[in-house]
């Protein structure tokens, strides 16, 4: 019976996103392209706000990371040096009797796929397991031959690496400190879906963050702190969240440790973010690639090596899904996203309570304009205001103004909370400031 419901909650997320606005299915008068999706006019306003807190969290707000924008496509002696090349791939094989391509180690979609050509009484058979690469090619130039072949980046962590010696040179930092990104990677995964969670084309906020060897397991609890801290910020049940070790066999080569950060999704306990330590992997390589000295040199000591790295990841996509599946109550026939206030696309809506009365309409307009300069406003004049209150209640608006005659005679309007549908009568004058406080 819960499963049953959990899916429910997916599709009436889906169902939301679609009806007003949030995320779109991609190409779609062209009968779309699997697995990709377009951020609406509010989910771009969501997902803004989720990389904008993030961002000051971890960069405006500590004195020990810078920000970087790196490029999409990079040298492709990156991906030899980071082991992409070789490494980053899934074993591949293909059914003999419809030619559909799987994953040779998802077991179980391998035997539903036999027990369908089974029913068909087909007898179904898998060419042998190929290597098949995750990194999207593309070629540079007007020539596409081997030597003008380049990848779009699979992650955005290399960027940082590449980038150490530019980022040290320009801004003296010194050690521990961090260099963050946020950006897109692309990955030809075999098997996507369950909406946004896993796409070929996704974005990722990330942080490598150098330190001495001595310090890694410190520093490693600090960030595994830092990560819970922010779930618990986007307003996420951290009963659902489930920290796991992953074993030897399971981790990245180069990692001594790593932390997954798993989520109940409707659809299954799934990987949320992701906290690893990488050693000093990275920058050894690069060096020892590009031939450019990538160490550290100690301002007391003048010992000269290379930080050792921990790298907390995090999905902004996957955020973004968990900060919805959270946020989304009914109440009776009522649907309330009950966002993070900081995280509501709109965090006022303003109404005149007639929209034939021009006096009205002109006062309403007139408190739109000028709340404006420092929020983000709705704008609504259609139907009766009741619904006017619904239709905010599920997009997630924290507070919603009515202009009525009274607001013509004393200059105050009523204020309508979102989450305990109480109205207070409030100053005109005074709506900034009462705004401000409650946003702070
Ligand atoms: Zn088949």
């Amino acid at each position: 019976m819960k499963e049953k419901s959990q899916n429910n909650l997916m599709d009436k997320v889906i169902s939301l996103c679609k009806r007003r606005g949030f995320i779109f299915p991609g190409s779609e008068i062209y009968g779309g392209l699997a697995n990709s999706w377009d951020y609406g006019p509010l989910g771009v306003e969501l997902k803004n706000n989720i990389k904008q807190m993030w961002w000051e969290r971890f960069v405006h707000q500590r004195g020990d990371i810078v920000g970087i924008d790196a490029a999409l496509i990079m040298n492709p002696k990156v991906w030899e040096a980071s082991g992409h090349l070789k490494e980053f791939s899934d074993p591949l094989v293909e059914c003999k009797v419809c030619h559909e391509r799987f994953r040779a180690d998802q077991k179980d979609i391998i035997v539903e796929h036999e027990e369908f050509h089974e029913k068909r009484k087909e007898s179904a058979g898998w060419t042998e397991p190929k290597q098949f690469n995750l990194m999207f090619k593309t070629f540079i130039g007007p020539l596409q031959d081997e030597k003008s072949t380049a990848y779009f980046r699979p992650e955005t962590a290399q960027a940082m690496f590449v980038n150490f010696k530019n980022v040290v040179d320009t801004t003296r930092q010194n050690l521990p400190f961090g260099i963050a990104q946020i950006g897109k990677a692309f990955r030809n995964e075999i098997t996507t879906g369950n909406f946004i969670f896993r796409t070929k084309e996704f974005e990722q906020m990330e942080i490598e963050y150098f330190i001495e060897e001595k310090d890694w397991q410190n520093i490693f609890e600090m960030w595994r702190k830092e990560m819970l801290f922010w779930i618990k910020d986007l307003g996420v049940n951290l009963k659902k969240v489930h920290e796991r070790e992953v074993p030897d066999g399971e981790r990245a080569h180069y990692s001594k440790r790593t932390v997954d950060f798993d989520y109940e999704f409707p659809f299954g306990k799934e990987e949320l973010y992701g906290l690893a330590y990488r050693t000093d992997f990275d920058l050894r390589n690069h060096e020892k690639a590009s031939g450019v000295n990538l160490k550290y040199k100690d301002a007391k000591t003048g010992k000269e090596f290379w930080p050792h790295v921990i790298e907390p990841t995090w999905g902004v996509d996957r955020s973004l899904l968990i900060v919805l599946l959270e946020a989304y109550h009914e109440e009776g026939d009522r649907v309330v996203l009950k966002l993070p206030l900081r995280l509501a696309p709109y965090k006022v809506a303003v109404f005149p309570l007639l929209a034939n009365k021009d006096k009205l309409v002109e006062k309403a307009k007139e408190i739109y304009k000028d709340l404006q300069k420092n929020f983000s406003v709705a704008w609504d004049d259609r139907g009766n205001i009741g619904k006017r209150y619904y239709s905010q209640d599920e997009i997630g608006t924290p507070w919603c103004i009515t202009v009525d005659f009274e607001s013509l005679e004393n200059d105050t309007v009523t204020v309508r909370d979102r989450d305990t549908a109480k109205q207070e009568r409030i100053k005109v004058a005074g709506l900034t400031t009462y705004f401000e406080d409650k946003l702070k």
